[in-house]
């Protein structure tokens, strides 16, 4: 059978600012995720929240981009959300859904999507993937160019996944899909090869705020997708600003793909990423359990990872574990509060705000814009002559 893994994401309100989400619009999405396996539209599903984003977790057989997995289901999740965020008075009700009825799909409307199509059948002789783990990575207060040097890491760089040396089936190494985010009018992304390509892979993914990773595929068996992620910018669709487009990915782990501990190892630098109070600075990403609120100082981008493995007829849900749960990550989130804190010192100066580009809030440049029309050339005093002209002789 094949398999699709759909993870919309989307915020539309939280408790006592951008925090996370309520209990009662967490049971809303619940009901109709359970309302769909029982009629047969999903296989199975599960509602989690990052900060204040509510991710919904699916497996069908509908294919990606389904108007039934979309808009009948997460659209209506989400609007059901909306409408009980609304009645409790919540912050930001509704934020992400800019576009309350879009044709066919959420692409493009506000919520946040990662899906990948795969084979699955884990009886059949010789398959690759004779067991389907996945991980889950979900993140807010940053964009999905955050997700670029982890798994850049994961999957390209021996330092970091052994699996590239030790796995033959893996020597061969992973394409990866990049996009260029600051297209708006259609997408507009190239294929590079690991390990040939590295250095041009590097030179765009340096660049977290205009390309990011879109897709990550094996070279040895090129229909087996190990990666997917939701790399759209909001304010590049809306044209206004609408939220730093907090990004979730799949990413299917072991056998002929990184192994989860090889995935993690990355999410320990705690790298500087765009985004944090108003998404508007720079700031560590935190690994956190999954059902972390948004409450810490300036609002340190957080990143979630859930495991998963889904059995022969396509359930997952049943059974999850919280890999930033561990207490090993305790050490990392010491480390990067501490980072954090230190960039914080230096308040709005240089690097420790996002450049004018990248300011999700137009304050600012009103500011300077304003300023900038009363700058004016310094007026040279009129220096007096040295020797003064001398004076007319008499006649
Ligand atoms: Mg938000
Ligand atoms: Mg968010």
């Amino acid at each position: 059978m094949k398999i699709t893994l759909s993870c919309i994401k989307a915020d539309v309100g939280s408790i006592g600012g951008h925090t996370c989400p309520s209990k009662e619009m967490l049971n809303a999405c619940e009901s109709i995720v359970a309302d769909a396996i029982s009629r047969g539209v999903i296989i199975d599903g599960i509602v989690t929240y990052t900060g204040d984003d509510i991710n919904l977790i699916l497996s069908h057989e509908r294919g990606p981009d389904n108007e039934e997995i979309h808009i009948n289901l997460a659209l209506k999740a989400f609007h059901e959300a909306t409408r009980i965020a609304q009645q409790q008075g919540l912050y930001g009700a509704g934020q992400d859904i800019l576009d309350d009825a879009p044709s066919g799909n959420v692409r493009g409307a506000g919520p946040a999507v990662a899906e990948l199509t795969f084979e699955h059948d884990l009886d059949k002789e010789g398959t690759e993937r004779a067991a389907e783990s996945f991980l889950i990575f979900a993140a807010d207060k940053c964009g999905p160019g955050a997700y670029n040097l982890p798994f850049y890491l994961s999957f390209a760089d021996p330092m970091y996944c052994s699996g590239l040396l030790l796995v033959p089936k893996m020597h061969q190494g992973f394409r990866f899909t990049i996009i260029d985010m600051d297209e708006s009018q259609h997408d507009s992304v190239i294929e590079l090869d690991a390990p040939e390509d590295l250095y041009k892979i590097a030179a765009l993914l340096r660049d977290n705020e205009r390309f990011a990773i879109e897709s990550i595929t094996s070279r040895n068996y090129p229909e087996q997708i190990a990666l997917n992620l939701s790399a759209q910018r909001l304010h590049n669709i809306a044209g206004t600003y609408t939220g730093k487009d907090d990004p979730i990915a799949i990413v299917r782990n072991q056998g002929i793909f990184p192994a989860p501990e090889e995935i993690m190892q990355a999410w320990t630098i705690g790298h500087f990423v765009a985004g944090g109070a108003r998404g508007s600075h720079t700031m560590p990403i935190m690994p956190v359990p999954i059902g972390t609120p948004v409450t810490g100082p300036y609002c340190i981008p957080l990143v979630s990872a859930l495991g998963f493995s889904m059995s022969q007829n396509g359930t997952f849900a049943h059974n999850k574990v919280d890999f930033f749960a561990n207490p090993a990550w305790d050490y990392v989130r010491q480390k990067v509060q501490k980072k954090a804190l230190l960039l914080r010192q230096q308040g709005w100066s240089g690097p420790a705000m996002l450049p004018y580009s990248e300011l999700e809030y137009g304050g600012i440049k009103d500011i300077i814009n304003d300023l900038q029309l009363k700058f004016h050339p310094r007026k040279q005093p009129q220096a007096a002559p040295y020797f003064s002209a001398p004076a007319p002789a008499k006649q």
